[in-house]
């Protein structure tokens, strides 16, 4: 018999959930916390709930994790996990541990189809999107996992940011109920500010987050001006700059932080140089948005065709933006002996659409972009 797994609801969900199954709905709040605050996944062990309720749940439905593919912990304490997702799809969910916090990095699609140049998954194309219970998954798995590998009764996961694979705003239907599940206190009740979703600019669905589930947002912006983010983020061709920033304006109404962050993947010769960053002032200057900018050191991968910046140069881009009021800080690169970057190890078990072939092919018809003379150093085959 088909059953239902109960990773898809939030208390929502859950509460109808429970109704059709002809049950009282705070029935639903009880099974909630023994799922996401106890990480049960066996009907026997929920003692509180009524014999007849669990025998019901027996026969209709059950809590299912997402297959472990490969486990991978970097010497800085960084893990990264791969999950089956079927039909030959996996995702990756990276936990990055620090002082302070730990910071679980999920996956919202399997593959993606925004296809941004410097971005492994983008390479590989679009499979499919995850549900509501594989993107919840992959919490509940990694915040039970590292609760008993630590011996710790506490929570361990603080933050989670929407980083991973995919572009969540392009699977906002599975998104929203995810983040519910994430900021519900009868769940894992994280702190909006806390949970953050980044998106490439999908414009549309930013304005309908900011009322439905507003949390922290994270805009992968990558470039100061249209001509060269048209081909760095595809996407920017539907929505370019102008309108992205006056959708951030908006959900700043919204926002749980009083913050955007740009995030800005710093690429050798072609995004680096100091007129970009003059450019990025003068942007959001113009737009009044208020905004932090996090300088991404890329993580190269030969498909790309792309370098990352030398450190000297991303530190003066740093400045330059700091001198200008701008708050702004340069990623740490983690866990990069276990290729923590995301898409990086998916890519190498799928590449079913041939994305990166057809990357190639759009890079070499469309007009190029104008390289700063440093681009010099990236093989022109690229
Ligand atoms: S950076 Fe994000 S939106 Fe762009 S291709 Fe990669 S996963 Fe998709």
């Amino acid at each position: 018999m088909t059953t239902v797994n109960l990773l898809d609801f939030d208390l929502e969900g859950l509460a109808a959930f429970c109704e059709k199954l002809g049950e009282k709905k705070f029935r639903a709040t009880q099974l909630f916390r023994w799922i996401h605050q106890r990480g049960a996944s066996d009907f026997t062990q929920m003692t509180d709930l009524a014999k007849s309720l669990r025998e019901k749940l027996a026969t209709t439905a059950r809590v299912e994790a997402l297959p472990v593919v490969t486990q991978h912990e970097s010497k800085d304490g960084t893990i990264k996990w791969l999950f089956d997702v079927g039909d030959g799809n996996a995702v990756e969910a990276v936990f990055i541990p620090e002082d302070d916090r730990g910071t679980l990095c999920v996956s919202s699609q399997a593959g993606c189809a925004v296809g941004c140049r410097f971005c492994s998954t983008g390479h590989q194309g679009f499979s499919r999107n995850l549900n509501t219970g594989e993107i919840v998954a992959q919490l509940w798995f990694a915040e039970h996992l590292l609760r008993k590998h630590l011996k710790r009764n506490e929570r361990v996961i603080s933050n989670v940011v929407m980083m991973g694979m995919g572009e969540p705003l392009q699977n906002y239907s599975a998104l929203v109920p995810a983040l519910r599940t994430m900021l519900d206190d009868n769940a894992y009740g994280l702190s909006r500010r806390r949970v953050t979703v980044s998106t490439s600019g999908v414009v549309p669905m930013i304005d309908r987050l900011g009322t439905d589930c507003a949390v922290a947002m994270a805009v992968s912006l990558h470039a100061p001006n249209d001509a060269l983010r048209d081909d760095l983020v595809p996407l920017n061709r539907k929505y370019p700059i102008a309108e992205l920033l006056e959708a951030c304006k908006r959900y700043l109404a919204y926002a749980p932080r009083d913050f955007i962050t740009f995030e800005y993947c710093m690429l050798d010769g072609v995004n680096d140089q100091p007129e970009h960053a003059r450019q990025l002032i003068e942007l959001v200057r113009k737009h009044d948005v208020s905004c932090k900018f996090n300088l991404i050191p890329f993580n190269p991968f030969p498909a790309s065709g792309l370098l990352r910046s030398p450190q000297p140069r991303v530190l003066a881009f740093a400045k330059t933006l700091s001198e200008a009021g701008l708050v702004t800080t340069v990623r740490k690169t983690r866990g990069d002996d276990i290729d923590a970057a995301c898409g990086q190890l998916a890519g190498d078990v799928k590449d079913r659409t041939r994305a990166a072939e057809r990357m190639a092919q759009r890079r070499a018809t469309e007009s190029p972009i104008v390289m700063h003379p440093a681009r010099k150093t990236i093989p022109q085959e690229h």
